[in-house]
């Protein structure tokens, strides 16, 4: 078992941590408070080659694994951004990531160099109202029509779609009624936006307030065959090669925030004096960060497994296993730890001005998207221990 970083992780690392704090915390406070995107970070992401890492070298790319997209998600968080990055980074690169998987040479000429960059992104529209969870059970619906093809429906909560250059929009061509299998019938389309059947709202939120979460309205969006990405019918499966990547990625953000939390806390705690020592010195202080901490250093380590089993090569299942476990793990420790860290804050935890509150509110999403921790307890009982499909 070898833990240690090679020089080029370590390189990555560093980079990262630095970014990270040339973004601190201040940054991301005054972006929540205005709900003002954070242009200027995701130009400094595109300068450092961070949307390049993975992307096939023929488009811009730089050969990387999960491994060193999980290293550099956690470090941005941790050096100072907090959960900017642990969803903005991974909006960026979800959608490059399918288009790589399963576009075709026209569509990955199109996008892939300048999302490599930075300069393009691209939306992912799954969710729906009538859906949740239940994916098989999407209404949003595409006619063919010729040449072309006819899509109705509606989406929710797609976030940064209104500064996005494309959507990766889920959609049935295929109904349920009709389909022989639930999971046939489904397909991904790369749609160019604007476009003018596309429309949406923003939904207001309690956290990540610097990034515009939408719902949307799709009305008779007409787009050429062309947008369909890989096989009509095959989407479900080709969705399913996402699933892995994105929890390994949320649970390193998390992770992220979660150290930089303690680090943010133990500060507070050594400094600060109220009955003539520093509160860090009071057991009741001492313990929740302590074990907060050892919470989030073990489930580090599940997800850099999990992210070694993915880039090995290791089964679809295999690496669930490790994935979701991971997710879930980094997430109850990132909110245990910012739990943590806004009590060591005493009343100052409940202040902006201490950005506590803020990065408690942030990992608070990551218990409900992209994947809620139940689905991941599901997988975990079903595939891992075995027992019947509980839904
Ligand atoms: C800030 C934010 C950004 C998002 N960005 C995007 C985006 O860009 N694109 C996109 O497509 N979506 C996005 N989402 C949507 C997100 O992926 C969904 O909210 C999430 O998958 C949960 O679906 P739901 O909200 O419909 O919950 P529901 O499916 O209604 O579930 C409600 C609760 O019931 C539980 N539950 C439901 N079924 C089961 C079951 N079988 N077993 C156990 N528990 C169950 C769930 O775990 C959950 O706790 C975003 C959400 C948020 C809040």
């Amino acid at each position: 078992m070898d833990f240690a970083l090679n020089d080029e992780q370590k390189l990555l690392v560093e980079t990262s941590l630095s970014v990270g704090a040339d973004f601190g915390p201040d940054y991301w406070r005054e972006k929540d408070d205005n709900h003002d995107y954070p242009v200027e970070f995701f130009e400094a992401m595109g300068k450092h080659g961070f949307y390049s890492l993975g992307l096939p070298e023929e488009y811009g790319g730089t050969p990387a694994g999960i491994t060193e997209i999980a290293l550099a998600m956690e470090a941005l968080c941790r050096g100072g951004a907090g959960g900017g990055p642990a969803l903005g980074y991974l909006f960026g690169t979800l959608g490059a990531n399918i288009i790589k998987s399963h576009g075709d040479a026209a569509q990955k000429a199109a996008y892939l160099p300048e999302m490599a960059l930075g300069q393009k992104m691209c939306a992912f529209g799954l969710s729906e109202p009538d859906a949740g969870t239940n994916t098989l059970n999407i209404k949003t619906y595409a006619r063919r029509d010729g040449d072309d093809y006819v899509i109705n429906g509606a989406k929710w909560y797609s976030t940064n779609i209104e500064r996005s250059d494309a959507i990766v929009l889920v959609a049935r061509t295929t109904k349920l009624e009709d389909a022989e299998r639930r999971s046939d019938g489904i397909s991904l389309f790369l749609i160019d936006l604007p476009n003018s059947g596309i429309t949406y709202t923003p939904i207001e939120k309690h956290g990540f307030r610097y990034y515009q979460s939408n719902s949307v309205f799709l009305d008779d969006v007409r787009v050429p065959a062309t947008s369909l990405i890989g096989r009509e019918g095959g989407g479900f499966g080709q969705l399913l090669g996402t699933l892995n990547p994105e929890r390994i990625l949320v649970a390193s953000g998390a992770i992220g925030v979660g150290r930089l939390a303690i680090k943010t806390a133990v500060e507070y705690a050594n400094d600060r004096n109220v009955f003539g020592q520093p509160i860090g010195g009071h057991q009741a202080v001492q313990h929740p960060l302590a074990a907060a901490y050892s919470k989030l250093e073990s489930a580090w380590d599940t997800v850099k497994r999990a992210a070694w089993l993915h880039d090995g090569g290791a089964s679809p299942v295999e690496v669930g296993a490790v994935s979701n476990m991971a997710k879930y793990l980094a997430v109850e420790a990132a909110i245990e730890a910012c739990s943590a860290a806004v009590q060591t804050h005493g009343g100052n935890g409940y202040a902006r001005e201490y950005h506590v509150e803020r990065w408690l509110r942030e990992c608070q999403l990551f218990r409900l998207a992209p994947v809620t921790q139940q689905m991941t307890l599901n997988f975990i009982g079903e595939h891992v221990l075995g027992m019947p499909r509980s839904y």
